[in-house]
């Protein structure tokens, strides 16, 4: 229990985005950097993975309710068969500021994805969240975000819990289920005190929120109710980038993590940093919300 075992040694610059897809019973996930998306079924191979190549970097996928993927690119909202990688355009709400990417994004509970971009220079507040509808019309919800990351929403739908990484913090947004949007942001959980800044995200069965530490070795659970920590675990790599639940009982936590801007000594220390590490849990995640779940 609790000690993560290396799954897969793509040795990411940037891994990132894990999904678990309960239809394939496959985990994706991707390297933004390095411009690739990863696909393995663990509990039928756990050794074997398959890596799939674009021209621009994929950000975030969520699994499309009628087949394929939505997903969050360097340029813009696609969409992705699964059989071929082949990506087709969406829409692409910054096509003005060129110097942005997407990061992080999700499906909220309804089906609708959101997705948060940020600038390739990590320029303050030049980002800004995302949400894709069923009908594939974009709104900008949040804006001047400076990398957007770590999206999770609460079991009954009333709250997106998000995180800007920079600012250290998780903020809780109320969140309306039927409209979408979002209101009375506050913050519930600092990070200031924590090794690391907080990146990517998921929520357990129980309401705790898993947030993995850039820089901090590790993936620490809190309740964003009393802004307490409750557990954490070490992980064998500095940069700790994102989390989700998957397998078929969702007891399994995938962990991804980033060998970018690492030293020679760096890497003595993290042989595997940049893979993709599983730790066998106590508590149940939750399912993977797929795209236009109400088409
Ligand atoms: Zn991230």
């Amino acid at each position: 229990m609790h000690k993560p075992q290396l799954l897969a040694d793509v040795r990411a610059s940037l891994g990132e985005g894990p999904v678990w897809d309960s239809r394939s019973k496959s985990l994706y996930w991707v390297d933004i950097i390095e411009k690739r998306l990863f696909v393995m079924q663990p509990e039928s191979d756990s050794s074997q993975y398959r890596t799939l190549h674009f021209n621009q970097s994929i950000c975030a996928v969520a699994p499309k309710k009628d087949g394929g993927f939505i997903a969050a690119a360097e340029n813009g909202f696609y969409t992705l068969d699964d059989a071929g990688g082949e990506l087709t355009p969406v829409y692409d709400p910054e096509s003005d500021r060129p110097g942005n990417r997407f990061n992080d994004g999700k499906c909220d509970p309804q089906g609708r994805f959101w997705a948060g971009t940020m600038h390739h220079e990590q320029i303050l507040g030049a980002g800004a969240l995302y949400r894709l509808d069923q009908d594939l019309n974009c709104s900008k919800m949040v804006d001047g975000v400076t990398i957007s990351n770590g999206l999770a929403w609460s079991s009954d739908s009333t709250v997106l819990y998000y995180i800007d990484t920079p600012t250290r913090q998780v903020d809780a947004f109320t969140f309306d289920s039927s409209t979408g949007e979002l209101s009375d942001r506050r913050t519930v959980i600092d990070f200031c005190d924590e090794e690391g800044f907080p990146d990517g995200m998921t929520i357990d069965a129980e309401g705790m929120l898993w947030i993995a530490h850039w820089g901090g070795w590790q993936v620490s659970r809190w309740n964003p109710v009393s802004g307490k920590c409750l557990d954490r675990i070490k992980v064998p790599a500095a940069q700790v980038t994102s989390c989700t639940f998957g397998g078929t009982d969702l007891k399994t936590l995938y962990i991804t993590t980033a060998a970018i801007g690492l030293s020679e000594a760096d890497h003595r220390e993290q042989p595997h940093a940049g893979g993709l590490f599983a730790v066998q849990m106590n508590v149940r995640g939750t399912d993977t919300h797929p795209f236009g779940a109400y088409i």
